[in-house]
Formats: C-alpha cells, structure tokens, sequence
C-alpha cells in the first residue's frame, strides 16, 4: 500500500527493522531511511549531503530535497517528501534523472554554470559514485 504521510523519528543510529510511514533521521550520521512509498519494502536511504539530499526542519515536519526517485528498485518510484507528506512523481526515464541530478548540483554551486556538457556529466557521475560509495549504493545490506 502506497504511504501518503511521513512521520519524521529523529534517532542517533537507524534501527534495524524500519516501520513503514516514518521517516527515520539520523543527524549523526548524517543521513535518512524509510521504507520505499510505494510499499514495495526496500529501504531507502537518502544521505544528507549538499551533493546528495538536504532537510528541511520546520519544526513539525520535515521536507526532503530534491525528490526520491528510486531507479534502482524494480518499482522504480518517484516522489517528493514535503512537510512529512508523499507527493507522487511520474516515472522519469535515465536521461530525466540525469539531467534532474545535475540541476540540482547547479543550484547547490557543486557544478558551475560555465561548465560544458562533458564536465558537468562527469561531476555528476562523481557525485552519484560519492554519495554510493559512503552509504553501500544506496542499500543497506542486512546480516
Ligand atoms: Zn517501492
């Protein structure tokens, strides 16, 4: 079943059995997990880095920035957290998701404006491989 609502669990680390509906973050460790919206039960992790995802805090709730777009699960679901709730996305083919990583990159000032195609294809390779790297792809690998 589709989640619409993301209550936010700040904790200091991630609990092993995640529940759905929550949004569980770990300042620590610099990172979030919930269990993908869709219900399909991957775990999604979202690193908090200016490469990567920001928090927004407002005191209720918490936004997530840019959008989880989960293109390496088979449901391959899309969809931004804003004010602890679930906004569905449409699916975005490769090209989409590349280009939706770079502008963010951009904005962030990760990626210059003047830079050209092949530079900026290779930072966001970077980043992607980065944020990977730190956090096992993504995916957090049970004993
Ligand atoms: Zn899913």
């Amino acid at each position: 079943m589709r989640t619409t609502t993301l209550a936010h669990a700040f904790v200091e680390s991630i609990p092993r059995d995640l529940d759905p509906g929550i949004l569980y973050v770990s300042i620590d460790f610099r990172t979030t997990m919930h269990l993908c919206a869709c219900g399909c039960g991957n775990e999604v992790v979202l690193p908090l880095r200016r490469t990567a995802w920001s928090l927004t805090y407002d005191g209720e709730s918490v936004s997530i920035n840019p959008s989880v777009g989960n293109w390496t699960f088979e449901c391959r679901s899309h969809y931004w957290i804003r004010r602890g709730s679930v906004h569905w996305a449409g699916n975005w083919n490769d090209q989409q998701v590349a280009a939706g990583r770079e502008r963010t990159l951009v904005e962030r000032g990760v990626i210059s404006t003047h830079a050209d195609d092949s530079q900026k294809r290779t930072r966001v390779r970077e980043a992607v491989a980065a944020a990977g790297a730190r956090l096992g792809l993504g995916r957090r690998s049970r004993p």
